[in-house]
């Protein structure tokens, strides 16, 4: 699946704009800064593939990708900007929310979760839009490079027990490090594995 052509494929700021629902499809979302772009790079194997969806102005668009003929990957807008206006996040709730109710494709939607910082409550926010979407997600760790031994695993077992509360959180973690690589085979190979 990955071998193949990653391919941007348009930048959608409503729901009219969505491409047709015809392959399986993932989404990414995660606060700014977590390292969504980084990792969506690493694992199409495209050096500045997601830089299109970090450019101002483009922010705020769902960004679709093509892998293979088989796939949409979709790169969701950052959230949690500190000086973002309220009619911004407004808006964006609004499309991510029925982005999220409406897409029968959807297999499975990456929630990225900074391994420092641990989750966040703008993160169980979209947790919950999730869980009412009835949207299975993952929790990806990303930055696990700044992190070890018994600081890593208190904040694992911290993310663990925070998913408990979420009834749409798939139980397994990944954990990733897109500047070492590690975590990305089984990145690719959970979502080559989505039927
Ligand atoms: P985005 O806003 O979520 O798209 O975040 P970026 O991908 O732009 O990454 C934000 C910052 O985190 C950048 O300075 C990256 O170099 C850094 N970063 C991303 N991934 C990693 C990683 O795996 N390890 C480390 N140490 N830094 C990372």
């Amino acid at each position: 699946l990955f071998a193949g052509e990653t391919e941007f494929l348009k930048g959608v700021v409503a729901m009219s704009g969505l491409p047709e629902a015809d392959r399986i499809e993932v989404c990414f979302a995660g606060r700014s800064n977590v390292g969504k772009s980084t990792l969506i790079n690493a694992l199409t194997g495209r050096k500045a593939l997601a830089r299109a969806s970090n450019t101002p102005g483009r922010t705020q668009e769902v960004n679709f990708f093509t892998l293979a003929d088989s796939h949409y990957l979709v790169d969701l807008p950052g959230y949690g900007y500190a000086n973002a206006p309220l009619a911004v996040v407004e808006k964006w709730q609004a499309l991510l929310k029925r982005y999220l109710s409406g897409r029968a494709n959807l297999r499975r939607a990456f929630v990225l979760v900074d391994t420092r910082h641990g989750i966040k409550a703008v993160d169980h926010e979209i947790m919950s839009l999730l869980d009412s979407a009835a949207v299975t997600f993952q929790v990806v760790l990303t930055k696990a490079d700044k992190l070890r031994g018994t600081q890593l695993e208190t904040i694992l077992s911290q993310v663990r027990g925070e998913l408990k509360r979420h009834p749409a959180a798939f139980p397994e973690l990944i954990l990733t490090s897109s500047e070492k690589g590690d975590g990305i085979p089984t990145l690719r190979a959970t979502i080559a594995g989505l039927v």
